[in-house]
Order: structure tokens, then sequence, then C-alpha cells
């Protein structure tokens, strides 16, 4: 089987790589990336006009399963990653039971063989159970192929057994991914601590809960000379601290949701429970220091951290809806209507935050053009906007902070391995 993609717009960091030109598919791989390739293809894709690049490379989603079925699966979160043009995702360990020994990796692979339809690549937990008390086999995890351990939806919050989780992953190649909250500071809250908490009379989580976990994590990181990666980063404290440590050479990177670089706090006055996230939607200075960074390359990743949930789950009062929106079928739309529209990220800046800077962090073979590499491309129509409805996700859960809202940019075609597995049909 043999693919040509004619005249599109190719986009590729990597090989540094903005222009128009061709690309052939031959069976799961590129073959070749390069101007007129004349070629017998049993199909020829026209793409004047479109952006061609790699597929999106997300490194935080939750997929629930195993466990919580009911809000999403392997089969449907992967479906709605292709749609959403992601071709690779890094799943994240919260699941019932938590991915916290071999033998729950070994289920988790065989659910993923059966019905993934993306790369779905693995996190393991740090601690067991993610309760927090005693260390996972971290070398046993890793023989399991996990490529980063992370207690995500909770933070270490014991120090000691943080640094030694550090330690191990260095032994072991693996990258640990911080979810940084102080629970003694965040204080139960449901919303950013601010004038918005207190006039709707909601528990605020103040900025210190995140960023004063960032600082014990870099710190550690420094002590330990281990990679640190810290996840959905949302204010512009931590963002000072993260600045810093890069200046000082120690080895950490991060990454921002779109969520946090398009919403500001004030999304909560309707007690909208999708508005409501974990950490909670920030001031507009917040906004305008995450965007600053991902402009200066201090964050260095745009990740989803789909969080599906069933309506009983979130249409209820907002105190005790659940937190998290989802967004693999929304974060491509979402980044170039803020980020490449409004001016503040070229194409290629774009593609290194969702494609090739998540892949090398995670260290895997994927967020390039590269001939010779499994052929995970995208097919993007730029300037096509479209607005956010229910009826368009293929998520199972449809629990979305941008539903109503008008975005710009369709994935009109995904290629995952030499195959075309999802086309716009609109
Ligand atoms: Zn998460």
């Amino acid at each position: 089987m043999k693919i040509l993609i004619k005249n599109g717009q190719v986009i590729d960091p990597a090989n540094n790589i903005d222009g128009i030109c061709d690309i052939l598919v031959e069976g799961a791989k590129i073959s070749r990336v390069a101007k007129n390739i004349k070629a017998d293809a049993d199909n020829v894709i026209e793409a004047r006009g479109k952006i061609v690049m790699p597929g999106i490379v997300d490194m935080h989603v939750h997929l629930r399963e195993p466990g919580r079925e009911d809000k999403e699966t392997i089969a449907t979160g992967t479906k709605a990653a292709l749609k959403g043009g992601v071709t690779s995702l890094l799943a994240m360990p919260n699941t019932a039971p938590a991915m916290d020994c071999p033998e729950n990796i070994r289920l988790l692979k065989n659910i993923i063989q059966r019905s993934g339809q993306a790369n779905v690549f693995i996190a393991g937990a740090i601690t067991k159970g993610r309760l927090g008390k005693e260390l996972t086999d971290i070398a046993s995890l890793k023989k399991e192929g996990v490529v980063a351990i992370s207690d995500d939806g909770a933070s270490v919050e014991n120090a000691e057994l943080m640094r030694q989780a550090l330690l191990k992953a260095k032994d072991e190649g693996v990258l640990v991914i911080s979810h940084c909250e102080d629970k003694s500071l965040s204080n139960s809250g449901v919303v950013n601590l601010g004038i918005i908490s207190t006039r709707l009379g909601l528990r605020g989580m103040p900025a210190e809960a995140e960023y004063k976990r960032v600082e014990r994590d870099i710190r550690l990181a420094e002590e330990t000379k281990s990679r640190l990666h810290i996840a959905h980063v949302s204010t512009k404290e931590s963002v000072q601290l993260i600045a810093a440590a890069k200046k000082k050479g120690i080895n950490i990177t991060a990454e921002v949701t779109p969520h946090h670089f398009s919403l500001v706090e004030e999304a909560v006055l309707g007690f909208d429970a999708n508005m409501k996230m974990n950490p909670p939607l920030r001031s507009k200075s917040d906004t305008e220091a995450l965007k600053e960074c991902l402009k200066s390359g201090i964050i260095d990743a745009i990740a989803s951290d789909h969080a599906p949930h069933t309506e009983n789950e979130k249409e209820i009062e907002f105190q005790r809806a659940e937190f998290g929106t989802i967004g693999l079928e929304t974060e491509l739309a979402a980044s170039i209507t803020e980020l490449v529209k409004t001016g503040l990220l070229g194409w290629i800046d774009l593609v290194k935050k969702l494609c090739l800077n998540p892949a090398r962090i995670l260290g895997i073979d994927k967020g390039t053009l590269d001939a010779g590499c499994g052929a995970d491309i995208i097919i993007v129509s730029p300037d096509k906007e479209w607005i956010v409805t229910k009826e368009q996700f293929v998520s199972k859960s449809k629990n979305s902070a941008f539903l109503g809202k008008q975005l710009s940019g369709i994935v009109e075609y995904t290629i995952c391995a030499g195959k075309i597995v999802y086309t716009n049909s609109l």
C-alpha cells in the first residue's frame, strides 16, 4: 500500500522543513519527503492549502480503562485521539487498579493490543496504589515497557519518597512526571483562590499550592541530578521557577494544557462544572505568562490532560462535580486558534510543542516525518472554523470546557502506521 500526499505545507521541525512538499508513504513507513515526488500510489491525497505535519504526541491522557469504562475505554479514547490528530499518547496510571505492578501493566497492554487504535504508551505509578506511602518496583515496571512514572491526580507528598523515586527512575532511564499540588495548601479548593472564589462563595486553591510543590520538586531534581517533567503548569510563579531552574541547567521540562492557556477563571462564574479542573483555571495574568513561556521555550510541550467524566459526575453542583475536561478532539484547534492565529507561535513552533518535544521528553521514536520512520501523519485545514458541540465528540464522555466555542482548524486525515485511520466527512 502506497499513499502519496501532494503539495501540502509540510511542517517538520526535526528536519527543519516548513514548505510545500510531497510525502510518499510505503507500507507502515514514510519513504520520502521531497518536492514533486513521482510515484505510483494506491491513494493520492491532494493537500494544497493544507498543513501536513506529524501526528500529535499527547503526553497526558486519561483513558479510564481498566476500571471506569463508563467514562472512556482504550477503544473510544484512541478513536477520539485519531479524530483530534493524536496518533501517540501517554496513558496515565490512575486507573482502577492503578498501574503499579507488572501484572496490571500486562493487563493494560492486552487491552491496548485488542482495542487500541493509536499508539498507546504507558505511564506507571510512582507509589503503590498512588497512595504516596511505598514506592513501586520501578525496574519491573520498566521491564514491562513503561516510559514514565507519575502519581498524576496526586502529588507525592513525602519529599524523601520523591527523592528516592527520582534516583531509581534515573537508574532505569524512566521519566518522572510530577503533578504539583501541595494538598495542605490546596485545601480542598474547587476553583482558583481570589476575587472570583470569594464572590461565588467557593473554596479556592491558591497559586502557592502549585508553585511551592514545583519549587520542591525542582530542588529534588537538582539534588539528585535527575530528569523531571512538570505536568499541567498553571501559574505565573511556577513558570518563573521553571525558567530560573532551566537557566541553572537543571534537567526539567514542562507542559501546559490548551484549557489553561485559552480560558481564564471568569469561565466558572456560570457554575458550569465543565470549567472545574485541577489545577483550576487561573487569572488573566497567569494565562499571559503561560503564553509567553510557550513562545520563549520555557514551556516545552502542550498536552491535553484528557479527563473524561460521565454526566452524573459533571452535571451536579459545582462543589461535588469531578475535576477535568476532555481534550483530545479540541487540543489542536484550540492551539491553532489561541497561539497560531494570534501570531504568538509559528507553525513550526506549534508542531514542536505538540509533536517533537513530547516525543523527545518521553524518549520515543515519534513526532517527526523522518524517512524510514513510522508513518504517523495528519493533514489539517488550518482556517476551517467550527463550533464545538457535544454531538461531534467520539469520546465516550462529553465534558468539554470548549463546548459552544468557535475554533479554527480541522483534521482532514489521520494516518497512523501508514494506514488512513480517520477522514473528516464534513
Ligand atoms: Zn492528569
